[in-house]
């Protein structure tokens, strides 16, 4: 048996990392298990790789409207290969922030794959670890159905690793990583076939921006064909096919991605030597203060089937640790008007309820207050190149109090995070009324709309 830690945490992942560091600096003797690089989901496989691939889209976007500034710009080519390159030694270099990171608070990091032997002892590469805590934050991966030929596909680990861009390329799914990595790869000259079961992207979304996005994805060549069920994939790589469940066949397509959504990784840490619950879809089942119905066994993130999101894996880390380690006796994360952004082109922001939820739940108690223009970075563009922003605010009562803000257009991502801010604090239209604009930018209509 190998030392006896205060907090053990199962995955060096955004929430791992989180806990682990944030319990070390309250002075707790902390270990973490990773089996990977440091970093988790997001720094290797998920946000990280993504924002860059989406900034590189981007430029293409600008690039096309340089002539009406002025430039005289052509884009020949796009060197896919030497982006990964560089996106990949970029996350190379956050892997080493991340370890040293766990060094200068004299955090023990075990190399390996953990298993649990018992309620309070972990095995690793065949040494027993224990601990008076431990937390498990393992994450998840992505689906892929178990459907004839369904390994034919690549998932989203997948595209990370390809080193060019396809030609023509399906994407099965209809959630955020379907509608990212489509508008990246047709940004980036792939012909994109984007599958979907029903007739709405991001369902879970407002239908507001569900339904500005197919506009502007299908505005930007992406051909998104609805009400397909994936029965198989056929033929061989580069030469792909996809069947519907009412046998309808597509392609070929030299790559398919699935992006169908994760499931957690419980099922290869011996769950049952501790008798930790999980729920129907095998997520780890956690109260309020992230505690399992095990005393000593805590779980945060994605493998708790919450929101699946760094900063909401990362909060909760803090705070377990700050309860556990730091004497804030009440401290949790309260899971509500969690804001969030989809990096589609153009990006998504939105925060709180939808319409449909808000009509539901309220009746005619709320006031929908909605804008749609073209940005002033359009002034000088063809029409057929301007794309629009559309905002949406939801208020309840008759002092309005704002609870849910759905934006999309260009900047939506960096706008939302303050009035996520307000939106928490409860703030009503007036005070939005009430602040002075900020001129001319895309932002300003949401403190001056009638
Ligand atoms: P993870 O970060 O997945 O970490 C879990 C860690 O545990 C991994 O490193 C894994 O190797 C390790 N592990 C698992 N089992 C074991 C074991 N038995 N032994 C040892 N180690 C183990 N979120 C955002 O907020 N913004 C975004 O833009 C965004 N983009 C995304 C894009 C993609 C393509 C994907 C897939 C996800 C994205 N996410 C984004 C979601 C975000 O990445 C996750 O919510 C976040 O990483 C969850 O953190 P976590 O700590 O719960 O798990
Ligand atoms: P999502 O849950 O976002 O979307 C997956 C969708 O795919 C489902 O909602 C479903 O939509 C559809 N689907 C499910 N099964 C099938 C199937 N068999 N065939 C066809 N379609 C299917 O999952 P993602 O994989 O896109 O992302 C996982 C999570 O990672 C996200 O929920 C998010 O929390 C996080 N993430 C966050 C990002 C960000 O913050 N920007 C970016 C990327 C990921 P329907 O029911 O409508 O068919």
């Amino acid at each position: 048996m190998k030392n006896d830690f205060d907090l053990m945490v199962i995955g060096g992942g955004s929430g791992g990392l989180a806990s682990a560091q944030r319990a070390a600096e309250y002075g707790a003797n902390v270990a973490v298990i990773e089996q990977a690089p440091l970093g988790g989901t997001c720094v290797n496989v998920g946000c990280v790789p993504k924002k860059v691939m989406w900034y590189a889209a981007q430029h293409t976007s600008f690039h096309k409207l340089a002539a009406d500034y002025g430039f005289d710009i052509k884009i020949k080519s796009h060197d896919w290969a030497q982006l990964k390159k560089k996106r990949d030694a970029y996350i190379k270099r956050l892997n080493g922030i991340y370890e040293r990171n766990l060094k200068a608070r004299n955090i023990q990091l075990i190399r390996g794959h953990a298993k649990f032997k018992n309620q309070s002892t972990v095995t690793v590469n065949d040494i027993d670890y224990s601990s008076q805590k431990i937390v498990i934050a393992t994450g998840g991966k992505p689906i892929v159905p178990e459907i004839s030929g369904g390994k034919l596909g690549i998932d989203s680990d997948g595209f990370f690793a390809l080193d060019r861009c396809p030609s023509k390329v399906a994407i099965i799914g209809s959630g955020y990583i379907a509608v990212e990595l489509a508008g990246v790869l047709a940004a980036l000259g792939a012909k994109v076939s984007l599958f979907i079961r029903t007739k709405s992207l991001i369902r879970s979304f407002d239908a507001m921006l569900s339904e500005k996005l197919k506009s502007a994805m299908q505005h930007q060549g992406i051909k998104v064909i609805e009400n397909v069920t994936p029965y198989s994939l056929e033929g061989l790589k580069n030469n792909l096919f996809l069947r519907s469940e009412d046998h309808e066949q597509f392609g070929s397509f030299e790559e398919i991605i699935w992006a169908v959504g994760r499931s957690p990784n419980t099922d290869n840490i011996n769950l049952s030597a501790t008798a930790v619950a999980v729920d129907k879809n095998a997520f780890i089942t956690t109260d309020k203060f992230q505690e399992t119905n095990i005393t000593n066994i805590f779980a945060i993130g994605d493998v708790t089937g919450r929101e699946a999101l760094t900063p909401v894996a990362i909060a909760a880390g803090r705070r377990l640790s700050d309860r556990l380690f730091g004497g804030m006796s009440d401290r949790y994360l309260e899971y509500h008007t969690i804001p969030t952004v989809v990096f589609s082109h153009p990006p998504i922001g939105t925060v709180g309820i939808t319409e449909t939820m808000a009509r539901k739940k309220f009746g005619d108690k709320i006031k929908i207050f909605t804008s749609s223009f073209t940005p002033m970075f359009y002034a000088l563009s063809d029409e057929e190149d301007k794309i629009p922003t559309t905002m949406k605010l939801i208020t309840l009562g008759d002092e309005q109090k704002v609870i849910g803000c759905h934006i999309i257009g260009d900047g939506a991502d960096e706008m939302l995070q303050g009035f996520a801010v307000a939106i928490r604090k409860g703030l009503t239209k007036k005070d939005f009324d009430d602040t002075i604009a900020i001129h001319p930018t895309s932002a300003e209509e949401l403190v001056t709309m009638r």
